[in-house]
């Protein structure tokens, strides 16, 4: 049974929603069609904080609304999303869909294959992750519409998945990862019943489409919460099957201290508006596989370091592509922060300038600085680049210590 809540009795204002959604809100209502905001954007206005975007939800069918929008593109990923965009601003609208039921094609371990049925605004709610992402404000009256108890759980904070959980995890597992993210965002607890089944079903996550881990993985990682969400990742059992490397490494020193420091100075960055990038996020991610296996090379098969290290960083690769797919454009500059590593501890001065001059040098002169905080290479070789970067080359070589 709907509740509905008018708007004198909750504090959702229309002034908070961008220019661009409130056009297409009224686009779709002036052309007859039922329009609400939904989704993350409803659920951070609620808990008092700033979303990242709204989300609309409709009954016209993407065809309608291509219909009613000048600039409208459909983009076709599991379902029709609409892009409707006002200038810069894009707004995703989607149709409403239909309920799930028994006629509907799944793989051997529950996930839905096809899926393009739509529905009423009641099935588009049920069919939403959890509870507190399933509240819809409705254009016409500015009410709040609740299926699902999503404003309660909002008020005693918790992240509860609507159905039942391992129904709702077998259909899509990526939903393990959004409770953990999403609850960390907003400081809310996981729903004992919606917490009890990811460490058994965790395994599942071997059978998403690698190219949407990744992304997934960069909404864990690279955002102020991404301590409390690697923690969470590796106590569910997540880790494990997202990032293997990563994962083992959280039981070993220097390793686990590198991948918090890393973590912790993303964190600081995102919170001070400087750029991050995933390139430097998936360096730091899988180093502690590479440094134990450029060891290897180095030291027990003689291999040249500037050799060794480009094979190292493919063996982890290697291992990692079959969970995580890295787009090119990052893979590529991840490589030469790791390639440039060894030759920060090549105590010859005139490879040292040419260091400098390097175009990556800056993310990889980074990269260092984390290995000296985790206690990986000593601090006075650190101190040396960054005496050497600041434009005063130190009177000596780098102090290279032998085993690097
Ligand atoms: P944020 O945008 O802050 O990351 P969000 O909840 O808005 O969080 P989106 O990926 O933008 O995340 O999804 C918008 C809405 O679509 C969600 O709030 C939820 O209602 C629904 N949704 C997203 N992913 C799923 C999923 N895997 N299963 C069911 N519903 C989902
Ligand atoms: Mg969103």
């Amino acid at each position: 049974q709907a509740r509905r809540i008018p708007r004198s009795d909750h504090p959702i204002s229309r002034a908070q929603f961008t220019p661009g959604t409130l056009r297409t809100l009224y686009g779709l209502k002036d052309a007859g069609y039922e329009a609400y905001v939904v989704g993350g954007g409803v659920r951070d206005l609620l808990a008092g904080q700033v979303p990242k975007d709204f989300d609309v939800a409709t009954n016209a069918h993407p065809d309608e609304i291509r219909r009613i929008f000048r600039s409208c593109r459909l983009v076709g990923r599991r379902f029709m999303i609409a892009h409707v965009r006002w200038g810069q601003e894009v707004v995703e609208v989607t149709t409403f869909r239909g309920a799930i039921t028994d006629e509907h094609v799944r793989d051997e371990t529950g996930r839905i294959l096809a899926d393009n049925q739509y529905g009423t605004l009641e099935t588009d709610a049920f069919r939403r992750d959890f509870t507190v992402n399933a509240l819809y404000y409705d254009i016409r009256d500015y009410s709040i519409v609740d299926f699902t108890g999503g404003l309660e759980d909002l008020q005693r904070r918790l992240i509860r998945l609507i159905g039942d959980p391992e129904t709702r995890y077998r259909e899509d597992p990526v939903r393990m990862l959004r409770a953990v993210r999403i609850a960390n965002k907003l400081g809310f607890a996981i729903e004992r019943e919606t917490a009890a089944p990811i460490p058994k079903l965790a395994v599942l996550l071997r059978e998403i489409p690698p190219a949407r881990l990744f992304d997934e993985v960069i909404k864990l990682l690279q955002c102020r919460e991404a301590l409390l969400n690697l923690d969470d990742l590796h106590r569910y059992g997540l880790l494990a099957h997202l990032l293997p490397v990563t994962d083992a490494a959280l039981a070993h020193e220097p390793y686990a201290r590198f991948i918090r420091a890393a973590l912790a100075n993303t964190a600081e960055r995102i919170a001070s508006d400087q750029s991050v990038s995933p390139a430097f996020l998936y360096a730091t991610l899988l180093w502690p596989g590479v440094v134990p296996e450029y060891r290897r090379l180095t030291s027990v098969e003689g291999q040249h370091p500037n050799v060794a290290i480009v094979q190292a960083g493919e063996t982890v690769l290697a291992q990692t592509q079959q969970h995580i797919v890295i787009p090119k454009r990052f893979s590529l500059p991840m490589r030469e922060i790791w390639h440039l590593q060894p030759r920060f501890a090549d105590a010859r001065i005139g490879r040292a300038k040419r260091l400098l001059a390097h175009p990556r040098f800056r993310a990889a002169y980074d990269f260092l600085l984390l290995r000296a905080a985790a206690g990986e290479v000593p601090q006075a070789l650190a101190d040396w680049w960054t005496q050497a970067q600041a434009g005063s080359l130190p009177p000596g070589p780098p102090p290279v210590n032998t085993q690097d």
